[in-house]
């Protein structure tokens, strides 16, 4: 029997399949149906490749579009990850065709069958992530899959971090010469989840890496298995209004800090967005102390800079001009 509180509890659902679609549109409609039907938000995007989703609603609602969508023949095998939360945490359903449901750029390049991408990167287990790092000791090659900006709080241990603003970027990078030395060493590609990598590992062995692995369910899986006893060094960004998340209890002593705030260097997980929102985009490392001041509540950049200045001289005349009248 259901209890009452459990038939009210909402839950998070992510997910990715790569498997040929031979016709994205029709998927799109019959997916866009579903959540409608169920009650489901989120975002969803699908490509000839295969889907990428996060939706939320109840318990429910959420169980039902993991059977009915695994009903497709290309899904049936597809994981379902639970997270916290609900259909409250998104503002809308989106359910979109894309040329790519990760955008690298290479939706030509891409190549899927009903296994997943073709020649991509060995997957290894946690576990088995570990015991390559015994075996093979210093050779083994750590590379961040992820934006350079995640890496600032948290990586794998000795990780090489790819100088990467978004996805676009990593072809134009690993295509660079920077990375050739590695080009013969047991490299193992990580990201979040383990969807960027899926791709980018194929990218790689494309370009000559001939070693190359990527760690299964990403650092989420690792984390969940190694907390902070592992290879994993600090905090995960994550892509919702938390902006990162521990491994492991509060005030663990293996934790390690990656993170300071930008300003006053303190230790610090969280990412805040420049000040100066008409023309930077920025998030960067701001303690809420110093993120609460006008003055220090910019990403360093000249212009930015300048913008948070001025903002703090117009609220000081405002508060003066309030104390004035109030006298
Ligand atoms: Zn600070
Ligand atoms: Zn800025």
């Amino acid at each position: 029997m259901t209890s009452r509180s459990e038939s009210l509890e909402s839950k998070i659902l992510l997910y990715y399949q790569f498997t040929p679609i031979a016709d994205p549109q029709a998927v799109m409609l019959w997916q866009k149906a579903l959540c409608e039907s169920l009650g489901l938000k989120g975002r969803i995007l699908i490509s000839k490749h295969g889907i990428n989703g996060t939706v939320g609603g109840t318990v429910a609602a959420c169980k039902q579009y993991r059977k009915r969508t695994r009903e497709y023949d290309g899904f049936h095998s597809m994981s379902f990850k639970w997270s916290n939360g609900g259909a409250d945490d998104f503002p809308r359903l989106s359910v979109k065709v894309r040329d790519e449901i990760v955008a690298f750029n290479a939706a030509d390049e891409l190549k899927v069958d009903e296994n997943g991408v073709i020649g991509g990167g060995v997957h290894l287990k946690p576990e088995e992530v570990n015991k390559l790092v015994e075996e093979r000791g210093d050779d083994v090659v750590f590379f961040d899959g992820r934006n350079a900006m995640e890496a600032e709080i948290g990586k794998f241990k000795n990780a090489v971090v790819p100088d990467v603003e978004t996805t676009h970027d990593f072809i134009k990078e690993i295509e660079s010469g920077k990375y050739d030395w590695m080009k013969d060493k047991p490299v193992i590609s990580y990201c979040t989840g383990g969807i960027r990598c899926e791709i980018l590992s194929s990218l790689m062995k494309n370009r000559g890496f001939n070693e190359v692995y990527q760690v299964d369910g990403g650092i989420v899986r690792y984390g969940e298995k190694y907390g902070n006893k592992g290879l994993w060094e600090g905090s995960l960004y994550v892509f919702d209004e938390r902006m990162h998340m521990e491994f492991g209890q509060d005030n663990d002593p293996n934790f390690v800090q990656l993170g300071h705030c930008i300003h006053c260097g303190v230790g610090n997980n969280k990412f805040n967005n420049c000040i100066n929102e008409d023309t930077c985009r920025r998030q960067v490392l701001i303690c809420d102390d110093c993120y609460a001041n006008p003055r220090t509540a910019h990403c360093g950049r000249e212009d930015c800079q300048e913008v948070a200045e001025a903002i703090a001289q117009k609220e000081e005349a405002e508060k003066a001009e309030a104390q004035k009248q109030g006298a």
